[in-house]
């Protein structure tokens, strides 16, 4: 509800659980020039798909929070959403108004803004800090009632909202080199606010910050909330925030929404493998050191410029679905998981174990040998028979240099519904989609 509206004609009526912001097939691709990674990594020319096709609403009121690890595309989102960056396809409505793919953002740009993490570089060194908090004011020609005397209202404007952030009129002439970065973050916030705006983005607002500052500019944007009934989307890679500031909150992997649920459902009731592999991989305080040596993490984040087919968290999943018919343990689904995408992306160092081998015998090692050594680097599970003599086979194909016949021979096997079709459900992994 808008504190400026008046009251007679428009009675409050409360709109939360009303979408604000309503996010369809979101994507956002950065044509760039190739990176040695990315060469590396298989991604050729191909764009980077930061933001691949995301849906969500932002409810009145609450907090979305987006999580997930650095690169997947939660900044981008956030930008994409504010326009910041223009969206590849896909549209946001602002209040039940699509925003148009050209045309007059102005109104759009007051009610929606941006914090982000690092105050230090977000506001202008050689500017004192109330002219930074006025500045927004200016740039709006704010008041927009059009009473009393625009620089005096401004002025009252800028020492309201500066001290509601809990800092002092008096500061309001410093530099920014003069405050701590906690300071500074709630200068940020008042920069933010000083247009009123309904909606605002929090990009890991915290995570610049010391621990001890952390909890004390989470309870200033929440009590902030309450009082002007703001709509946050809040975007961290740290979970432990995430849950102390929201209502709901998004997971992503790789430019994807995998799920989305209310706070405390997805810390009490993960269904994403990934979802439930971030909650694992959060530092516990009562967990040993020795308890915690399995990194549920594990694993290179495939490259965003050619992500895996299927489901993309596929090539990192403790729970691939194993083909109908084929009765074996998870970690030996792995182990042969894992073989298969060497074998795709041509990682396996042939060359290297065949000189090795050279040279403890006389002559050339044959191809059965290079391959049984390749299997005993490879595969560190006890495979069960007839799995063992398969992939010994698909390794005799490397061994002989043909690679492709050895990803046929095993995809043959061994191909995963997460491999060949992309999930769609509510949780977006196939476990759940049966
Ligand atoms: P997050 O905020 O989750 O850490 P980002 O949204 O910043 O992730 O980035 C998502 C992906 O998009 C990353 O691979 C990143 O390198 C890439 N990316 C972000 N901005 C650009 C850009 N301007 N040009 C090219 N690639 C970009
Ligand atoms: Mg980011």
């Amino acid at each position: 509800m808008s504190r400026d509206t008046p009251s007679v004609e428009t009675a409050p009526t409360d709109r939360h659980g009303e979408a604000l912001v309503s996010v369809r097939d979101l994507e956002k691709h950065y044509d760039t020039g190739v990176s040695l990674l990315d060469r590396l990594l298989g991604g050729g020319s191909n764009p980077v798909r930061a933001v691949d096709g995301v849906s969500f609403d932002i409810n009145r009121g609450e907090t979305l929070g987006l999580v997930g690890e650095s690169g997947c595309g939660k900044s981008t989102v956030g930008q994409t959403i504010l326009r910041l960056e223009s969206p590849t396809a896909g549209s946001v409505s602002f209040d039940g108004d699509p925003l148009a793919e050209r045309g007059d953002l102005t109104g759009f740009r007051r009610n929606a803004q941006i914090l982000f993490q690092d105050p230090f570089s977000s506001l202008d060194p050689r500017m004192p800090v109330g002219e930074s908090v006025r500045q927004p004011l200016e740039i709006h020609d704010w008041p927009w009632d059009g009473q009393g005397n625009p620089a005096e209202r401004r002025h009252e404007r800028v020492a309201e909202l500066i001290e509601r952030v809990g800092l002092s009129t008096t500061q309001l002439d410093r530099y920014p080199g003069e405050f701590s970065g906690g300071q500074l973050q709630r200068i940020g916030i008042a920069r933010a606010l000083a247009l009123d705006p309904d909606f605002v983005v929090l990009d890991e607002p915290t995570s610049a910050l010391d621990v001890s500052v952390q909890a004390q500019v989470l309870n200033l944007l929440a009590d902030l909330q309450s009082e002007f009934d703001l709509t946050y989307l809040f975007i961290s890679h740290d979970l432990g925030v995430i849950r102390y500031i929201c209502d709901r909150i998004a997971v992503m992997y790789l430019g994807e929404i995998v799920e989305t649920a209310p706070a405390e459902q997805l810390f009490t009731d993960p269904r994403h493998p990934y979802t439930e592999a971030l909650l694992e991989s959060v530092p516990r305080v009562d967990l040993q050191e020795r308890e915690r040596d399995i990194d549920p993490l594990a694993g290179d984040v495939p490259s965003p410029r050619n992500p895996p087919s299927g489901c993309r968290f596929r090539t990192r999943c403790p729970a691939v679905i194993p083909p109908d018919g084929l009765d074996i343990e998870q970690e030996s689904f792995r182990a042969i998981t894992d073989v298969r995408d060497r074998i795709a992306d041509r990682e396996i160092a042939v060359e290297t174990t065949r000189d090795a081998l050279a040279e403890t015998t006389e002559g050339e090692p044959g191809e059965e040998r290079v391959a049984a050594r390749l299997y005993d680097r490879l595969v560190d599970v006890e495979l069960p028979e007839p799995e063992r003599r398969r992939v010994q086979e698909g390794l005799q194909a490397v061994a002989a240099g043909e690679w492709d016949r050895a990803a046929e021979h095993l995809r043959e096997r061994y191909e995963s519904v997460c491999e060949t079709d992309h999930p769609t459900g509510q949780v977006s992994c196939h476990l759940f989609e049966q």
